[in-house]
């Protein structure tokens, strides 16, 4: 699994840090999207859907 990230996209509702807190997080300043893991383990794959499913602003790509 690759994730990418539009962070111009994002609207820093958090809800990819809450379904995949270990891939996603969050700019201090501003809430928008940080990625912490590009490449996150299968155990993570589920949470990572989850969180682009959620994203209300479509900001997550994946490719599987
Ligand atoms: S769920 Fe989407 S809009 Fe919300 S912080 Fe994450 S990437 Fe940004």
């Amino acid at each position: 699994m690759k994730v990418t990230v539009e962070q111009g996209k994002c609207v820093g509702s958090g809800q990819c840090v809450l379904h995949a807190g270990d891939v996603f997080d969050q700019r201090d300043n501003d809430g928008v999207v940080v990625l912490l893991n590009e490449n996150p383990p299968a155990e993570q794959a589920e949470s990572v859907r989850e969180a682009a499913t959620f994203c209300p602003a479509m900001a997550i790509q994946i490719e599987e």
